[in-house]
Parts: structure tokens; sequence; C-alpha cells
């Protein structure tokens, strides 16, 4: 800002610190405030136009005729002043008569007046009304004048809030889009229904003062805030490989580059000089930039501008010291969750009672968050573009991923076929509830294992409300990412023992800890490693647990207790290499006869399973059989170093198949390495959780598959529908030349071979 617009609109803010101050009515303030911006601006006339019940009404004015007042209105859109609401953007015309958006009013008197300048009243990104001031002259206005209306026009925000002159249901009429957003796009990544209000897992503040009391004072609140959100930023940057904060080393770059960013501290500044108080002044700037923004048809722009919209929201989070996440503060109601992106361990601090969904700018299939929100039962949509400036707190929504779309504030007819199409989901869950007690078999005659993913106390309930055969991958990082300290060896065997009680005879694949990539343990030190540039595939799972041999053992010895007088069956992630699994083995084997030597008991069998995700174990299979007892192939990370493509890469979610050839015929090749062997072969990636990517699994002869529980009924039920002898026959000619995806063909043989698929 010009150091002349930082006068005018200081000595503006001035004079209205004492309206703002005095007992008069809010009426009475109002009138105040006309004269004193007419006058500071030397115009003929300025008048406020607030938003009540969805119109725009005179409320105050100087130069216009006094009659009008309360009698002119418009509707959101209608004439100059309903378009700068409408669109939340300034206009600034040195003849008004000539726009189109111009609509006469003859009770105002207003056809002398030639120029006219109006700035939108902003509370929560929304216009609650608009500044105006109008020339005799036609002249535009200069910038200097249009930042003095639009830093009064913040202040007027908090008094015309403070004195409840608008209302929530005016304000929500006014959305910063040209026309009110129904329904928005998504990418289903949990699939489900849900309905509730929106909940920022990064709540907006509202800035509920305005004009500063001690400018000194509030540069200092300015600058300690930056600091400490450098710092933030600083520490969020070297911890990303880890991904703690869910964000994309890229948005840490840009985080990192605003944070520094010498002019936008300088506007902040200045916006204090010019009497406001530091949420106030970071707001204003923030503002402006929006505005500016808008104008811009940049995609690459706009994602830019989220990322300084994030750090703006953060600033004045740190400077009003209001920090907590929603999940911190605590879910008051049936909560629809809105985000960029986030951690795992981000979404576990949620209570899953009052979390019905999660919405996500970002987001992909395979990403970890995805899939403890799987877990957790709760649905999830991702790729939602531009969610957060679309939604605002407080917004009720409906969710479906059938659709894959949100509602923003429905009608009643909207939450009537929502009810509809939830009734039918039920029924359809309730029909494949039923399938609990049936077993999994093909028509022609194969038993087909289905085991439940598990990782937190709560699935294991999962088991008997499923009825599947097992839990085929236990996470066990799990218990790791949900506790603030290291948890104890104590604690672990608790839950494993829990577990294997749970269970009883059915099988339990307990992995080993797959800490790093996206699940970051903050409280774990993970100097040693420095910057990590490709956290998936850096100091990760069995790589990580191998050095960090303390914490293996207590694992271990965790295991082999919580086991004792069962069967143990132990899986380690990520093995690339036949020595990696020997290893970990021999330290299995050695705590084994640790324990014998003082005379514990012992599991009477332990079976120790590899994770097939680095492809270059495909190759030396051969060399691992003798030691190994079974092998579980984990599609996620598999895929996304077949195609070196980050599984949790927004961009990259649905660019490749999981039924491409490459994978289809990767997968085939292990298996016949593994057939005859004796050896079972399983997969528990999230590939085998959908119906018709697991009927091509089986196709490929992989009896045994590990998923979510929410998939076990449309599972049992494909595979009962599916003659796997003719689909075999069919797949192997499909691979001899097979074209781009077999998606398509396998769905058409799906549907003429009569297979259910959910
Ligand atoms: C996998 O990679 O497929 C897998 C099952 O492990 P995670 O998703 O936990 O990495
Ligand atoms: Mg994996």
């Amino acid at each position: 800002m010009p150091l002349s617009a930082v006068a005018s609109a200081r000595e503006i803010l001035t004079r209205l610190h004492d309206v703002m101050a005095s007992r008069s009515a809010a009426q009475a303030k109002l009138n105040s405030v006309v004269g004193i911006i007419g006058e500071a601006l030397d115009s003929e006339v300025c008048s406020i136009y607030l938003l009540r019940e969805g119109v725009l009404e005179l409320f105050a004015t100087r130069g216009l005729a006094q009659e009008a007042v309360h009698v002119t209105k418009l509707a959101l859109g209608e004439g100059l002043v309903g378009s700068i609401a409408r669109n939340v953007e300034t206009l600034n015309l040195d003849e008004a008569a000539i726009h189109p958006d111009f609509a006469y009013r003859p009770e105002t008197g207003e056809e002398k007046f030639h120029s006219f300048a109006g700035v939108p009243i902003i509370r929560r990104e929304r216009a609650v009304g608009v500044l105006a001031v109008q020339h005799v002259e036609s002249r535009r206005y200069d910038d200097v004048e249009i930042e003095a209306l639009q830093t009064v026009g913040m202040v007027l925000s908090e008094l015309i809030a403070n004195a409840g002159l608008i209302d929530n249901a005016s304000s929500d009429t006014s959305r910063p889009q040209s026309t009110a957003v129904d329904r928005v796009p998504g990418f289903k990544l949990v699939e489900g229904m849900a309905a509730g209000v929106a909940v920022f897992h990064q709540p907006r503040i509202v800035i509920e003062h305005t004009v500063a009391e001690d400018t000194e004072a509030e540069r200092h609140r300015v600058y300690a805030a930056f600091d400490k959100m450098r710092e933030q930023i600083d520490r969020m940057a070297s911890q990303a490989e880890f991904g703690v904060d869910g964000e994309h080393q890229e948005v840490l770059e840009t985080y990192k580059m605003f944070a520094y960013d010498e002019g936008w501290s300088r506007r902040i500044n200045e916006a204090i000089e010019s009497g406001l108080t530091a949420e106030a002044a970071i707001e204003r700037v923030q503002q402006r930039t929006r505005q500016r923004m808008r104008q811009i048809d940049d995609p690459l722009l706009r994602d830019r501008m989220h990322d300084l919209e994030d750090l703006s929201n953060r600033l004045i989070r740190i400077v009003s010291g209001q920090l907590g996440t929603a999940a911190q503060l605590g879910l008051r109601h049936d909560s629809i969750l809105i985000a960029r992106n986030l951690g795992p361990a981000e979404l576990l601090e949620y209570d899953r009672r009052r979390l019905k969904g999660v919405i996500l700018e970002e987001g992909s299939l395979t990403a970890h968050v995805t899939i403890v929100a799987r877990a957790m039962g709760v649905p999830m949509l991702g790729r939602v573009r531009d969610v957060r400036r679309l939604i605002a707190e407080g917004d009720r929504l409906l969710l479906d991923t059938a659709t894959e779309q949100v509602i923003i504030r429905p009608s009643a007819a909207m939450d009537e076929a929502f009810d509809t199409r939830l009734a039918q989901t039920q029924q359809r869950r309730a029909v494949f509830a039923a399938l609990r007690h049936v077993e999994p078999v093909t028509r022609c005659g194969t038993r087909i294992h289905v085991n439940i993913n598990a990782g937190l106390r709560d699935d294991i309930a999962a088991l008997d409300l499923t009825g599947a055969d097992g839990i085929g991958l236990f996470r066990t990082e799990f218990q790791f990412l949900v506790s603030a300290t290291l948890p104890q060896r104590e604690r672990q065997q608790r839950l494993y023992r829990d577990v294997l009680d749970a269970a009883g005879d059915r099988p339990v694949v307990f992995r080993t800890v797959d800490i790093g990539g996206d699940k970051a343990l903050p409280y774990l030190n993970h100097d040693e490693e420095g910057d990590e540039e490709n956290p998936a595939m850096g100091w990760r799972a069995l790589r990580l647990a191998l050095e960090r041999e303390g914490l293996m053992k207590a694992q271990a010895r965790a295991l082999l207790e919580a086991a004792a007088g069962r069967q143990l069956n132990v899986m380690f992630p990520m093995v690339s290499e036949p020595w990696e699994f020997e290893e970990a083995r021999t330290l299995f084997e050695a705590q084994r006869e640790w324990l014998a030597a003082r005379g514990k008991k012992l599991p009477v069998d332990i079976r120790y399973g590899a994770m097939l995700e680095v492809p270059a174990l495909a190759d030396v299979l051969d060399m691992l059989m003798p030691r190994l007892d079974f092998l579980s192939i984990g599609t996620n990370d598999l895929t996304q170093f077949l195609f070196a493509a980050d599984r949790a890469h927004p961009k990259l979610a649905v660019r490749y198949d999981w039924m491409s050839p490459a994978i289809a015929r990767f997968l085939r090749r292990v298996q016949r390495t593994l057939h005859g062997t004796g050896k079972p072969l399983a997969v528990c990636g999230e590939m085998g959780g959908r119906t018709l990517e697991a009927m091509m699994l089986i196709g490929l002869g992989i009896d045994r598959l590990s998923i979510t529980p929410a998939a076990v009924g449309p599972i049992k039920a494909m595979v009962r529908s599916l003659d796997r002898t003719a689909l075999a026959a069919h797949l192997e000619t499909l691979l001899v030349n097979p074209p781009r995806s077999l998606r398509e063909p396998l769905l058409d043989w799906a549907r003429e071979n009569g297979v259910e698929l959910a």
C-alpha cells in the first residue's frame, strides 16, 4: 500500500475507532460512518447496503435521498451493488450508467452522479454488504481511495456483525462464486454416504477486532507470528519425508517461499500502519490478493493462491493463539471433515463416532490416510477442487461416493433423494452381511480365502462381523501412529494378544512395523537418514527396522510372547533382497532362543512371510523360497514401484490402472513361481477389495485375498458367482495380445458370465 493510502486509511480508521467505541445504536453508527467516509474522500455520496434475507438493503447514505433508506432494495446480482456482492468484487467506474449491470432507482435521486466505486463488505469470505461512493464529476477513483474503502469495508464487517445487523442465514446466501454452488465433483477414495456439517481440519478464524488500539503492539504480534510460522514451516520441511502434516513436498516448498517473502510481510505491516489489528491486516492483504488472483485465469497460479491462503490462515491462527486442529478442539456434531490433505496420524486423532466423512482437495487411493479412513469406515472423497473455497465451515453437506460428489447446503428434495439412496445402500449391506456364514467358493469349486486387513484394536470386531477367514495383514505400525510416544513392548504385546484372543482359531498375519514414507513418527528421531527426496523409496519399513535393532527386537519379543502356545505368523514389509528377509528372520529366531533359554513359553509354530512390494524381489524369489513360509503381494507399493508413480500423488491417482497388462503379467509370473511349492500366495493391497480387480486376481490363480472389512461381503458374492476356470482361460487369451487395460474386456466378460460385481 503506498504511504498516502496508509495515511488516508489511517485517518478514516482513527475516526471510525471512536464511532465503534461509542455507545450509540447501530443505525446511528452507520450514519456516522457514511459521513466520515464521504468527508474523508470528499465524495458527494457514500452509502452502505447490507444483505438481509438475501436482499441488499440501503441502510445508510450521505448524499442520496434519505427517503430511500430501508426502501431501496436490490437482489444479489441486481444493479452495480448487487453485482459487487454477488461477485465479491470491487467496481470502479467513471460512468456508472453505461455499465451493463446498472439499474436505475428513481427514489434515490442518483441520476446526477456519474462516477461510482463500490467494495464488498466481507465476512467469512462472503459479501454481507456493499460500501459505495459516488461523484457528480465523471472520474475514476485512484488506488489510494479504493484501498481506503476496502480497509473500511473490513471494519464495517466487524461493526455490522457485532450489531447483529446481518444474520447467518443472510450471509449464507452470498457465495464467493457468482452462483450458489450445489454439487461439486470429486473422486471416490473410500466408499460410503454421509450427511453432516462441514468442519475444517484447520478451522477458519473469524476476526473479531479490526481496528487497532496500539499499532506498535500489533506490529510486534505480527513479527512474533511470522517467526513462529517460519519455524513451523522449516520444521515441517525437514520432516516432510515422513509426511508428518500430510503436506506434500511441493506444497512445503511453496509455503517456504511465501513464508519468507518480504513483500508479503511488508504489505501486512503497511495494513497495520493504516490502523488495523494484526489479524485484520493479514486478512486485508489476503482479500486484496484474492481479488487480484480472481482476475487471472491460470490454474497454476490458482494452486499457488491456495498455498498462500493456507499460510495466511496459519498466520492468523498463530497471531490469535487459536492453534488447534478440529480434532484437538473436539467435534461437536456429525461432521464432514474438510482438508487439503491429511496424514494418517492426523486422521486417527478424530473421534470416529462423530466423523461421518472426509473431503480432501488432494488424496489418492492408496495413500495411507485413505487406508486409515477405510479402516475407520469413514467415507472419503478426494480431489475435490477448490473445496475449501466453495464450502464454508458449518455448511450442511451430503457426501455420496457412488455419485462421486458432494452436495452443499442441500434442498429438502436433495435430502429426500439422499435418504432413499442411503436406505437402498443399507439394504444392500444387509444382503452382504447375510453372506457372513457363507463360504467363498467359486462355481467351479475353488475355495478362496478372504481375510481382512486390520491395524487398530477396534478392527478386531470386524472378524466376527464379516465372517472373514482371518487377518491377512495386521499393520502393527498403526499402534505406533496413534501413540504420542513409542509404544513399549508390554503395550505392543497386550494388543497382539488381544488380537490373537479375538481371532481364536482364525489365522492372523502380523506385519512388522512399516514406518517411514507417509507414516511418520514424530517422536522417533529420524535425523540420521538426512533429507529424503523420495521417502517412499527411502529409509522405511524393513530397511529402517533392521537398522533400528532395538525397535525390531522389542517388537519380536512382544509378538513371540503374545503368541505363546499358539501359531505366530510374521511378515516383513518391503523386502527387496533375500538377505534382508534372512536378517529379519534371524533376529526373530535369536529372540526366540533368548526366551527359550529363560524357560518362557513359546509359540508352537512360527511362520515367516515376506511382502512382495519391491519388483526386484520377484526375480530372486527362487533364492528366497527355501526359507520362506508364505508370500503376500502388497499391490499398493508394488504398483507405485512398477509404474514409478508415487502412490500418494494426487495427479497420478487415476493415471495407471490396476488392471493394466503390466500388472496382470507381473502377478501371473509371481503366481507361477510359487505354484506347486506349497507356499501360500496372497494379495493384501487395496486392489483385492474391489470386485473387478479381485476377479482378475482370482483368474490369475491367486486364491488368498486380504482386504478391507467392508469389502468382504461384495467379494464373497463375486466369488460365489464366478467360474474361475473359465475366467483363467479367457485371461490367458487376453494376455497374449492385451488391450491398454483389461478393465473393459473383463467387465464385459463378467456381465456375460453373470459375475456379481459391486
Ligand atoms: C501394500 O503396499 O500393498 C500394502 C498392503 O502395505 P501398505 O499399504 O501398508 O504399504
Ligand atoms: Mg506397502
